[in-house]
């Protein structure tokens, strides 16, 4: 079953786009620069207007880049404990956390808030050099896409804010000289985030000629690239070289086998203590679901309030909403799809958010540790709780949604029969 809606009633050139999240096949006219255009069935976006150049972009990858080196070196927070000044910076709280917890989850926390940042600058600096020598940017494009959710810098300042919290029991807090750095770094992430047009980058360094071969229902999107075309002679996309296939392949057993496994790790990460305190000789140990208690009944409910979502709610509800997305799939259900991919966009939207802890022990671990007396480290439900957090991502990264809507599609034919 085919539809095609024209979005306006005067199409200039139309061209013909599919939604690479339910698979709709529709009419888009010439946008002007700043109109975005959304899929008339799932309401997904599927273009948007012109955005940033690449100039603009080469500029502000020079600064984040020269930014780094303070941010990530210099201190951000400075306490006074027991006599002593100490200060945390990101770079040491990584590595206080490698070698007295864990180097699996700190590796968790360094790609997250300097690998995937300095991933972002570097592939900007590639294309704009790349593309004055001729070099392939497509790995570089298809990399871009997928960066977005794990560049965290944000997610860090958060923590740094309940790390502060946190500490202001034991010690006196000062900001640190990187702090300036940080944050402006964190700005100028979000924006490049937010002004990445990468739609218009493909366009641009990869322009495609128009083709008009067979009818239009023969035209297949790449969701690598969301370029909708027929694939060359070797199956792949046109543009971006990926494999093009009507659906992606083992989506389903994918997803589940992702699914399956974050929710056996998500039992000893509530479970387990997160994080272990010894004062004055006495050992203090808080589960995830403790530590918003006594942040909560230290009248810090608002700071109380943001970890029980990023920790607690995000990551059982997206378990839950994955469930019922899958069993839907299975069962070729019809009833309240839009709500329940609602649901999906919106706690995958919020999902990085539940990376949140890590941050938060990390700091802790290089900013509270004066041995005997007062010290702070990682309990072992820390790495659990990581890697659910990162399979949940991937589970429904893997979900290819339009599944869901070819089993909609399936289950009301059948209803209505
Ligand atoms: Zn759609
Ligand atoms: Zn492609």
């Amino acid at each position: 079953m085919m539809e095609i809606h024209a979005i306006t009633s005067q199409p200039l050139k139309p061209r013909y786009q599919r939604c690479s999240e339910c698979d709709l096949l529709f009419c888009v006219p010439r946008l002007a620069a700043n109109q975005a255009a959304f899929c008339p069935r799932c309401n997904a976006k599927t273009l948007r207007g012109r955005d940033w150049s690449m100039k603009r972009l080469t500029a502000i990858a020079v600064a984040m880049l020269l930014l780094m080196p303070f941010a990530f070196t210099e201190p951000l927070i400075n306490i006074h404990l027991l006599g002593t000044s100490i200060n945390a910076s990101l770079l040491q709280g990584i590595w206080q956390m490698s070698s007295q917890g864990n180097p699996l989850t700190a590796s968790m926390v360094a790609f997250c808030t300097l690998g995937a940042p300095l991933t972002l600058v570097l592939s900007l600096l590639y294309l704009r050099i790349g593309h004055t020598f001729g070099m392939n940017l497509r790995p570089v494009l298809l990399m871009l896409a997928r960066l977005k959710e794990w560049i965290m810098l944000d997610v860090y300042l958060i923590g740094m804010a309940v790390a502060a919290i946190k500490v202001k029991e034991y010690a006196d807090i000062q900001f640190g000289n990187g702090l300036v750095a940080y944050l402006s770094l964190t700005l100028l992430s979000i924006l490049t985030l937010i002004h990445m047009n990468l739609e218009q980058l493909w366009a641009r360094y990869y322009p495609q000629k128009k083709r008009r071969e067979g009818s239009p229902e023969t035209l297949q999107v790449c969701l690598a690239c969301h370029f909708t075309g027929t694939a060359d002679a070797q199956g792949r996309c046109p543009r971006c070289h990926t494999p093009l296939c009507r659906r992606q392949p083992y989506s389903l057993q994918k997803t589940w086998a992702a699914l399956i496994a974050a929710m056996i790790l998500l039992l000893p990460a509530n479970l387990l203590p997160i994080s272990v305190i010894y004062a004055n000789g006495e050992r203090l140990e808080d589960t995830i679901f403790s530590g918003v208690v006594s942040l909560a009944t230290s009248g810090n409910v608002p700071i109380a309030g943001i970890v029980f979502i990023a920790s607690i709610l995000v990551p059982f509800t997206k378990v839950i909403v994955l469930i019922t997305l899958l069993l839907s799939i299975h069962l070729k259900a019809a009833h309240n799809l839009k709500t329940r991919i609602r649901l999906l966009r919106l706690v995958t939207w919020i999902g990085r958010w539940s990376m949140l802890d890590l941050f938060v022990i990390a700091l802790m671990m290089s900013l509270v540790n004066r041995d005997q007396l007062l010290s702070f480290t990682m309990g072992p439900a820390a790495f659990y709780f990581g890697s659910a957090v990162i399979l949940t991502l991937l589970a429904v990264k893997w979900l290819d949604s339009r599944l869901i809507w070819d089993a909609h599609a399936t289950g009301n034919a059948e209803y209505t029969d």
